[in-house]
């Protein structure tokens, strides 16, 4: 890849007002990607973004030549719960978030969603792993039914800090949870900086080397996008706390490798960083752009 080549990135945006509002914010910051929640962060169904269809909003993005749309599925999701009836909320409820966003990846706008993998809560993070699976394959069973799963909406596994008993917090975690789906073609990962550095990658001083592990371990190919956060906190820390680009552990020249690494290029980068002003992530979407050599 040469420096020319585009570099997708964006934030994750507010849907308040809607699929033209969240359109605005993003032209607002500069961004060619972003994300979104398809409902509240507590699972409750975005009125604004179900009252409208989303397909005027699709061909805009298709039309403006978007990166492929990261969209964040709410916290509560727990497809490790030890609760059945909490998986099973975390299985309708993406299949839900899905249906949703269907027309948008049929209007030819690449289109994820990416979860946190979810919390074993005491059943050990094999079982874990393997309820995580078990609930991926139930929503595409279910998205069977009625052919929304020929729209070809990606499923994105986060890579996760491990904080308590989050699963996904290791490379071959995130392997052992793939190898379980019966249906590969639909689920990828979203490498996220902050927490790949807390789980103990060491992305600062030797990116090459943690790409080569993901690689040996779950495969590049399987890399969709990239949650772009720097880290309050150290090395292996397992806190979790993002901060704003080169204010943290990870650093400006962290990002400088980071944006222009081929193995990365073209992948939407997504910023989760605290908004300080109006202008922070327009000023760090124009940061990462003015790092590419
Ligand atoms: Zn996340």
């Amino acid at each position: 890849m040469t420096a020319s080549s585009e570099l997708f990135v964006g934030s994750h945006l507010s849907t308040s007002g809607g699929w033209g509002r969240l359109l605005q914010r993003s032209h607002d910051e500069g961004g060619t990607t972003f994300a979104f929640f398809p409902r509240s962060p507590y699972g409750k169904r975005s009125k604004a973004l179900a009252d409208t269809s989303p397909e005027a909003f699709a061909g805009r993005l298709v039309a403006e030549h978007y990166g492929p749309l990261v969209v964040h599925a709410p916290y509560v999701y727990n497809f490790a719960g030890k609760d059945a009836s909490k998986r099973a909320f975390a299985v309708d409820a993406l299949a839900e978030d899905i249906r949703m966003l269907a027309p948008i990846a049929r209007a030819g706008q690449t289109t994820y969603i990416n979860i946190h993998p979810g919390s074993h809560v005491g059943q050990g993070s094999e079982a874990g792993c393997r309820l995580i699976a078990d609930g991926i394959n139930r929503v595409c069973d279910d998205l069977a039914k009625d052919g929304t799963a020929d729209a070809g909406v990606m499923i994105l596994l986060e890579t996760m800090a491990g904080k308590g008993t989050e699963c996904g917090r290791s490379f071959e975690e995130l392997a052992s949870i793939i190898d379980g789906v019966e249906n590969k073609a639909v689920v990828g990962v979203t490498f996220d900086t902050c927490h790949v550095y807390d789980a103990g990658y060491d992305i600062v001083n030797d990116l090459d080397g943690v790409l080569r592990e993901f690689d040996d371990v779950i495969g590049l190919d399987r890399l969709k996008a990239i949650h772009a956060n720097d880290s309050q906190f150290g090395f292996g820390s397992h806190k979790d706390r993002h901060a704003n680009i080169g204010k943290g552990e990870l650093g400006v020249d962290f990002f400088r490798d980071m944006v222009n690494d081929p193995r990365l290029a073209g992948l939407p980068m997504i910023l989760e960083t605290k908004e300080l002003t109006e202008t922070t992530h327009r000023d760090e979407i124009a940061l990462l752009r003015s790092l590419r050599r």
